[in-house]
């Protein structure tokens, strides 16, 4: 009679530890799940920012692109404006506060100056 009641009881006490280890699978599992929802979400954003750098990146590529173009265009037109006036000797492009050609040495007056500004605004 004790070995009976002796018995039950462990096999009470075996059930009760069982189910506390199923409580914490359970929690566990759920906790889990929230990780994994939170993941889910974590990855969605990722997925919308990434749409969304997408564009964007191609956006800097064209305004570097761009850019690059207008730096371009802003030195010819800063050479243009600056090398403006030709030497009447050897030809070649001038800046218009030059008094003495770098190439050939010749003497440029203000009135041959003027005459090359007046033909470059043509
Ligand atoms: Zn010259």
């Amino acid at each position: 009679m004790s070995d009976v009641k002796n018995q039950t009881t462990t096999e009470a006490q075996i059930l009760e530890s069982r189910s506390e280890v199923f409580d914490l699978m359970y929690e566990t599992i759920e906790s889990d799940s929230e990780t994994l929802a939170q993941v889910k979400d974590l990855m969605r954003n990722v997925r919308v920012e990434v749409k969304d750098i997408q564009p964007m990146k191609e956006t800097m590529e064209k305004t570097r692109i761009e850019l690059g173009s207008l730096k371009r265009q802003l030195k010819t037109l800063e050479e243009k404006l600056l090398f403006n006036i030709v030497c009447p000797a050897c030809g070649k492009l001038l800046r218009a506060d030059f008094k003495l050609c770098p190439y050939c040495g010749e003497n440029i007056t203000l009135q041959e100056k003027m005459i090359a500004v007046t033909d470059y605004k043509k």
